[in-house]
């Protein structure tokens, strides 16, 4: 089984059956797509069918915390390559007689056991209904879309115009990037360590950008909290830019599942 495929598949089709306007889309039929293309043997079929419905179901919901965790999946994830425990830095993962369970004290929200996950068990919260739905509204109020500057590799050669134009096809009303506010943030952060110095700190740790390094100090090394920058993230502060000039919705868009 290719878990990239099966993750895009899933994306793409299930996008394409709300696209098509049909309600409710027919998924008993989406299932079966989804599962014959991923899967050639008709008995890998029989076992992956329930596994493709549960990620459907919570592509499709808005709710639950950060990480959910398909059970059945793990059936086939023998003790010895268990990714996820492996790649959690934090060892937030236990296994017991019961599954996979994350312990949310110790987990920081990085995503690296979704990614390290051989058979797409765990999958990060969705907010593609949420975005839909706001797509769908957008005669009340704008919605813009806000890129991360990993933009510009993610997509390939696909130049920055014509994923504008796409976006605005979308229906999005508005794209802008990111690093714009990072500019504000880096002036912002350098002015707070001056005062920083004069007040007779030693030092400042900054890395407001990533959400992951913040919650690793919160929880790792609480000593260490105000030591840390107050300033908040550039995708924040474009979030705040755009909403004081307006009432509007936006929309981050960026390559790291610790952003949601
Ligand atoms: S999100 Fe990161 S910290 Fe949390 S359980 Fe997964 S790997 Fe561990
Ligand atoms: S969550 Fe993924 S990597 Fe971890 S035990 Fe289950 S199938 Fe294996």
């Amino acid at each position: 089984m290719n878990k990239s495929l099966f993750t895009e598949r899933i994306l793409t089709k299930t996008a394409q059956a709300i696209r098509s306007g049909a309600k409710p889309f027919d998924k008993e039929r989406l299932i079966h797509e989804i599962t014959t293309d991923c899967f050639a043997d008709e008995e890998e079929q029989k076992n992956w069918r329930p596994i493709v419905a549960q990620r459907i179901e919570l592509l499709l919901s808005d709710e639950g915390t950060f990480i959910s965790h398909i059970r059945d999946a793990c059936r086939f994830c023998e003790e010895g390559r268990r990714r996820c425990t492996h790649v959690c830095p934090t060892d937030a993962i236990i296994h017991t007689a019961d599954g996979v369970n994350i312990d949310w004290d110790r987990c920081i929200e990085c995503g690296r056991c979704v990614d390290g996950c051989i058979s797409g068990a765990l999958v990060a919260r969705s907010d593609f209904v949420k975005v839909a739905s706001l797509l769908m509204r957008s005669d009340e109020r704008p919605v813009y879309a806000i890129l991360a500057p990993a933009f510009v590799g993610q997509f390939g050669e696909i130049s920055p115009a014509k994923l504008k134009g796409a976006l605005i096809q979308l229906g999005f009303d508005g794209v802008y990037e990111v690093a714009m506010a990072a500019d504000v943030i880096t002036s912002r952060e350098a002015e707070e360590l001056v005062e920083r110095f004069h007040r007779g700190d030693r030092f400042m740790i900054t890395s407001c950008c990533c959400p992951v390094f913040m919650r690793l100090v919160e929880k790792t090394k609480p000593a260490l909290v105000e030591l840390v920058s107050r300033s908040v993230s550039p995708m924040i502060a474009l979030g705040r830019l755009l909403k004081a000039r307006e009432e509007c919705k936006v929309v981050f868009i960026g390559p790291c599942v610790a952003k949601k």
